[in-house]
């Protein structure tokens, strides 16, 4: 019965980070599970959209997932980062490794995104996924939290399995797409 809105803009939102760190779980758990096109054949890149209201506006988020598969990766690299308007960096809290890749990650964006749009102020936030897994939590907060100042980013640390505990998927979008919208 109501009525389908049309958004007034669009903003295309990337999510960065090692394989097996929740990429594709955190934005199907914020567009709730709908899922709107796949296009892992010819791009290896899946993106879903969700139509939120801000405010007074409908606005559309367009979330950016890499497919994972290496081999599409060097053809679609810069299709991937091609007019970014937000970038989530996600790292797992239980592995090390994807925390320390976050700085090969960042590299990628500075040479790919900054680059192509230096005018641009693009909104990061740093995502610490699988927080619901605390017991084997090898990043701790104080560690996460000195690189994301040390980045100038916001920290938000969640699960996209049970974020009941935690920071809520919702709530990080949401915060992106408040910037967005006052842009
Ligand atoms: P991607 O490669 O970064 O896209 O990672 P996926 O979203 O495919 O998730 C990788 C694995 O981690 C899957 O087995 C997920 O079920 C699991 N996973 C993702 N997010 C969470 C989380 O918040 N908590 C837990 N416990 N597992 C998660
Ligand atoms: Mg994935």
């Amino acid at each position: 019965s109501s009525v389908i809105q049309n958004p007034r803009r669009i903003f295309k939102i990337i999510v960065i980070g090692d394989s097996n760190v929740g990429k594709t779980c955190l934005s199907f758990r914020f567009c709730g599970g709908k899922f709107l096109e796949r296009s892992e054949a010819t791009i290896g890149v899946d993106f879903r959209e969700k139509t939120i209201q801000i405010d007074d506006e409908i606005i559309k988020l367009q979330i950016w997932d890499t497919a994972g598969q290496e081999r599409f990766r060097k053809s679609m690299i810069s299709h991937y980062y091609r007019n970014v308007h937000a970038v989530l960096f996600v790292y797992d809290v239980t592995n090390i490794h994807s925390f320390e890749n976050l700085t090969h990650w960042i590299d990628e964006y500075n040479r790919f995104c900054s680059q192509s749009q230096p005018s641009l102020e693009i909104p990061r936030i740093l995502v610490g996924n699988k927080c619901d897994l605390d017991l084997d939590q090898k990043v701790s907060t104080n560690m996460a939290q000195t690189f994301a100042d040390m980045h100038q980013m916001p920290l938000f640390e969640t699960s996209a399995k049970d974020d009941s505990r935690s920071d809520h998927v919702e709530a990080i979008f949401m915060t992106l797409a408040l910037k967005l919208k006052n842009s």
